[in-house]
């Protein structure tokens, strides 16, 4: 019998699976485990589920002498030291494609949201009521269709949203790190240089992993090459961003707004954002909905599960691991 360790509250029916699977499961009943909680649990672990808060590093690996297996819920794994996992022989799993749309989903929201002004609107409604009809209301906003969007990353992700664009009868360029020739045939895409993107677009959607390349890839520089009429979406991960950058950049109207689902040292959230009213905000639920979670967390425990039972798993991240 094997333990894992999941750092967080689980669907029963997957901590069920994983007990039909023979292994012994250590799972909180609510909320995540700490840091602390993690390391003092983790020694006896040999499967070790996830999530993209908890840092999983050399101190986690040496806590875990008999770990076989890290599955991280969610495709993103910047959270986890995969060359000191690599060294030490563990795979390394994620969940991607079961999110994608789900995540495309919420990036669309935000950039509707930013372009015509809905969480602003809303909150004036319900604090000052609604004055009546006006033909130049103080939420006059831009319009999203016919536009050109600009995405930067066109994986996965990046190419759903691309879609929902050109649905949108946008024009849409795309910055990625290889040019992708069957999509620009079949979805009508233009490849850009990154700073043609900035310039051109009149909304920047950002999917690009975190990566050393792509730390603060958006700085004051960057956002100063954009319209003033520009929208930036960030949907992929905080850092990708500097957020102090972005807050001078929205409070010198250097841009018209922006839309974020990611920052830069979640869970804080840079205090200047929260006064500005041409920013919107929500708290990391790009793949929020309750059948891409389960479909996430199906992901990462059937991965334990191969990798305990000595298979190799779907989404094997570090594919010179051979478990
Ligand atoms: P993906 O399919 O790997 O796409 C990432 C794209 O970024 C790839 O096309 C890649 O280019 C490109 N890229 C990588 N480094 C780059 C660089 N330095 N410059 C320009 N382009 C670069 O991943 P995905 O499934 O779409 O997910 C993307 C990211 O979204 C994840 O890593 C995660 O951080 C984030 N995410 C966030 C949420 C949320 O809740 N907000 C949910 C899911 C995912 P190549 O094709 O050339 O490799």
């Amino acid at each position: 019998m094997s333990k894992v360790l999941i750092t967080t509250e689980m669907f029963p029916e997957e901590i069920e699976r994983l007990k039909a699977a023979g292994h012994e499961v250590d799972v909180p009943a609510e909320g995540r485990l700490t840091r602390a909680e993690l390391l003092a649990r983790v020694g006896e672990a040999e499967g070790l589920i996830c999530l993209l808060s908890d840092r999983v590093d050399d101190e986690v690996f040496s806590a875990a002498p008999r770990l076989k297996v890290v599955a991280n819920l969610g495709v993103g794994v910047d959270n986890i030291d995969l060359a000191a996992a690599t060294r030490r022989g563990i795979p390394v799993t994620n969940t991607p494609d079961v999110l994608t749309e789900t995540t495309a989903d919420l990036g669309w929201a935000l950039l509707m949201a930013a372009a015509r002004r809905i969480v602003e609107a809303d909150r004036d409604l319900r604090e000052r009521g609604f004055p009546g009809w006006t033909f130049i209301p103080p939420h006059l906003g831009v319009d999203v269709w016919g536009r050109t969007l600009g995405v930067v990353g066109l994986g996965r992700i990046g190419t759903a949203v691309a879609k929902r664009g050109r649905g949108f009868s946008m024009r849409v360029l795309y910055h990625s790190r290889t040019r992708k020739e069957r999509a620009e045939e079949e979805l009508g895409l233009e490849y850009a240089p990154l700073e043609q993107l900035l310039t051109e677009s009149d909304f920047v959607v950002l999917t690009v992993p975190l990566t050393p390349e792509t730390r603060h890839l958006i700085g004051a520089r960057e956002l100063s090459l954009m319209k003033e009429d520009g929208i930036l979406v960030n949907i992929a991960r905080g850092p990708v961003v500097d957020e102090a950058a972005l807050v001078q950049a929205l409070k010198e109207g250097a841009i018209r707004a922006a839309a974020l689902d990611v920052f830069e040292r979640e869970p804080e959230v840079h205090p200047e954002l929260l006064k500005l009213r041409n920013v919107v905000l929500t708290p990391h639920i790009g793949s929020a909905t309750w059948a891409t979670r389960r479909a996430m967390a199906r992901l990462a425990v059937g991965s334990v599960i191969d990798v305990l039972a000595g298979r190799r798993p779907a989404n094997l991240v570090n594919p010179q691991v051979s478990p």
